[in-house]
């Protein structure tokens, strides 16, 4: 299986993007097409959603994955969805998702996490780990180690900014010293930046999105939605297709690996 995040072979930033949450097959497929015209390659979408309070959106669940499967016979993509359970993780195996991670409500679990990397054993499937929403190293490096302990080789780690009580700016505190120390400790593995849901609000994705890349981060995931507003998760900070193609033409990037 071809490796995603191959730090060594990277001559860019690798860019996710994608939809909140995959909510109809016309959303999806038009959403998707609309980003892979951008040139994007590999396309997020939440499926299961974890939400904090009961009562917002779920996730369609997993009617979703046939829709995802058409829509990858009609264009080249490579599609990342959360998993939070071994169900999870056994439905979408069924249906050729390509990445899986593992959300920041998970991290923080360790049965959680462990039931997830049981499940992964004898798959080689690529695996992103989001920090854990509180800003716990130890947390996020249990994760990665249950993860890794499963034979999961392909890995990368997301920083997607922490819970806080009274930051007035971001959705979640970017506390940008906790991935850069995690980066001294796995300096082979890329560190993705999550600035849709740092800031919760998209006049505020360039910004961290241009510091994550000065800060020599190795990539970027950011939410898009054909029609942002009408989203039916996370509808402040989902950027169009074409704004999240303007914000990638204007961002500078000093990284170059050989
Ligand atoms: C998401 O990626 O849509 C999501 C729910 O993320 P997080 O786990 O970072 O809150
Ligand atoms: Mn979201």
């Amino acid at each position: 299986m071809e490796v995603i995040f191959d730090k060594k072979k990277q001559t860019g930033p690798l860019i996710i993007a994608g939809p909140c949450s995959v909510e109809t097959p016309d959303q999806f497929l038009n959403t998707v097409s609309q980003l892979v015209d951008q040139g994007i390659g590999i396309i997020r979408g939440g499926i299961w959603k974890p939400r904090t309070r009961p009562g917002s959106f779920e996730g369609v669940g997993s009617i979703a994955l046939p829709w995802v499967q058409e829509a990858k016979q009609q264009m080249d993509f490579k599609f990342a969805t959360e998993v939070a359970s071994s169900s999870h993780v056994e439905e979408a195996l069924k249906y050729g998702v390509d990445i899986f991670w593992i959300g920041a409500r998970s991290t923080v679990n360790p049965f959680t996490v462990q039931e997830i990397a049981e499940s992964l054993k004898g798959t080689d499937i690529p695996v992103m780990i989001k920090n854990p929403v509180n800003a716990d190293l130890s947390l996020w490096i249990g994760a990665l180690e249950r993860i890794q302990k499963a034979g999961i080789k392909d890995i990368a780690l997301i920083h997607r900014g922490f819970s806080n009580f009274r930051d007035k700016v971001h959705r979640n505190s970017p506390l940008w010293q906790i991935p850069i120390e995690i980066q001294t400790h796995f300096p082979e593995l890329m560190m993705i930046n999550d600035p849709s849901h740092i800031s919760g609000k998209r006049e505020l994705v360039s910004i961290i999105a241009q510091k994550a890349l000065d800060l020599n981060f190795d990539g970027l995931m950011i939410e898009s939605h054909r029609s942002p507003d009408t989203a039916w998760s996370d509808a402040e900070q989902q950027l169009t297709p074409q704004a999240l193609g303007h914000l990638l033409q204007k961002l500078k990037t000093r990284k170059v690996r050989f």
